[in-house]
């Protein structure tokens, strides 16, 4: 009964680069920056691959994005 959304994807912090969950990618096949399958302030699936903001927070996913990249300490 979990199986609400449409599709989740996952999105590069680096690039923007979205892939479908599906697909098994844990990278991105770019540049080696982990995909991100939620959003890092409310947790909320992205579940479309063009979405630059979230639903359910309305925070810009570039922007937290970035921030998690930052905090991760990725370089
Ligand atoms: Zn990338
Ligand atoms: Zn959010």
């Amino acid at each position: 009964m979990v199986s609400q959304w449409p599709a989740q994807y996952a999105r590069c912090p680096q690039c923007a680069r979205t892939v479908p969950v599906r697909s098994g990618e844990v990278f991105c096949v770019n540049d080696g920056a982990r995909l991100v399958t939620a959003c890092p302030a409310c947790t909320w699936p992205i579940t479309s691959p063009y979405a630059r903001y979230c639903p359910g927070c309305g925070g810009s996913y570039e922007a937290l994005l970035e921030a998690t990249h930052v905090r991760t300490g990725f370089r």
